[in-house]
């Protein structure tokens, strides 16, 4: 197991193993470095009265403790008023098509995420998503169902990985029977996980994700902050046939006060600082924007920013599959030393 650093500022572990190898890794078109591109799909509505019913559901006094309930209790009596108020309203997240044509103009292409539904999920926390599949939402134009959406965006070219929950993190059943929910919207298998919220038990999760059959986990990274948390931004093998592909920047730590709380012009220099380092040792810039900040303008447009000076750079634009796939293809830089426990 690769273990934490305390400089997280610097690929440590792929200076040296360059070093020593002499090699650096090799992609696609000779380009310089891969841009690994996600999205996490925690909402997909922001005004909805069967999540809000949901919501004071998932959580009893006698089931959770009071720290939760309490919780629960305080946001469901704010989205109950917000979502009284926006009745008959165009709901704001619903121009989920706009990632797509931000992306199209790059001509990248990138993994979402997305959560198995609600009723596919029977271990519950109280920081669950809260939709459904068969929930209705907007979608270029169009009314359908989450799922539909799900199926759309696959049918055009972008890759579907499977959000999975706190419970699934540390449940194998829960883990088998959320990938083939999604499966079975999709058609097709689902190969790349992440952990909603980055709950990853090291001792188990791995185990778990292998067994159910994912061949690519993209959670290890931050939630509150950026950068080399593991001293790497090369894949790793995590389990037999599991690679590890690290996360190293996402949305909320930048721009959040429990984060970074960046605006957008730091956040845009904070990212093309990591890619400076990532650049310099050939590696991956794995990189998270939530779909539903797409409301917010400062991240919507430092996202287009970020990828109009890594499109400059002469990047390998790519999904988790095609990270994944590519990397198991490369031996050199595979075979160099890995570090001890
Ligand atoms: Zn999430």
């Amino acid at each position: 197991m690769i273990k934490e650093r305390e400089n997280i500022n610097i690929p440590a572990l792929d200076i040296e193993r360059m070093r020593l190898s002499g090699n650096r890794p090799l992609w696609p078109g000779g380009k310089k470095f891969a841009v690994c591109l996600t999205h996490d799909v925690d909402r997909v509505t922001k005004y909805s009265m069967a999540q809000l019913y949901r919501r004071m559901k998932k959580c009893s006094l006698k089931d959770n403790g009071p720290v939760c309930f309490g919780k629960n209790a305080f946001w469901s009596w704010v989205y109950s008023i917000r979502t009284l108020f926006s009745y008959n309203i165009k709901d704001p997240f619903h121009r989920y098509e706009e990632w797509l044509n931000i992306e199209n103009e790059f001509g990248a292409r990138s993994t979402f995420f997305f959560w198995p539904g609600y009723r596919n999920v029977r271990i519950r926390h109280f920081t669950d998503c809260l939709y459904d599949l068969d929930d209705t939402v907007c979608f270029d134009g169009s009314e359908i169902t989450v799922a539909g959406m799900i199926r759309e965006i696959s049918r055009r070219g972008w890759k579907i990985g499977l959000h999975a929950s706190w419970g699934a993190s540390r449940d194998i059943e829960e883990m088998k029977r959320q990938k083939e929910s999604l499966e079975k919207v999709v058609g097709k298998e689902i190969v790349s996980v992440r952990q909603h919220f980055l709950a990853y038990d090291p001792d188990r999760t791995p185990g778990i994700q292998a067994e159910a059959g994912f061949n690519y986990d993209s959670t290890m990274g931050f939630n509150d902050n950026v950068g080399f948390r593991y001293g790497t931004c090369y894949p790793w093998e995590m389990k037999e046939d599991l690679l590890e592909i690290p996360l190293l920047v996402q949305d909320g730590a930048l721009f959040r006060s429990k984060g970074l709380g960046l605006d957008k012009k730091g956040s845009v220099k904070k990212v093309m600082s990591i890619a400076d380092k990532v650049e310099n040792v050939g590696g991956v810039l794995t990189l998270l924007w939530h779909p539903s900040h797409i409301v917010d303008k400062d991240w919507k447009e430092s996202y287009i920013e970020v990828l109009s000076r890594l499109k400059e750079r002469d990047v390998w634009f790519a999904t988790v599959r095609d990270i994944g796939d590519h990397w198991r293809s490369l031996e050199d830089i595979r075979s160099g030393p890995k570090e001890g426990s």
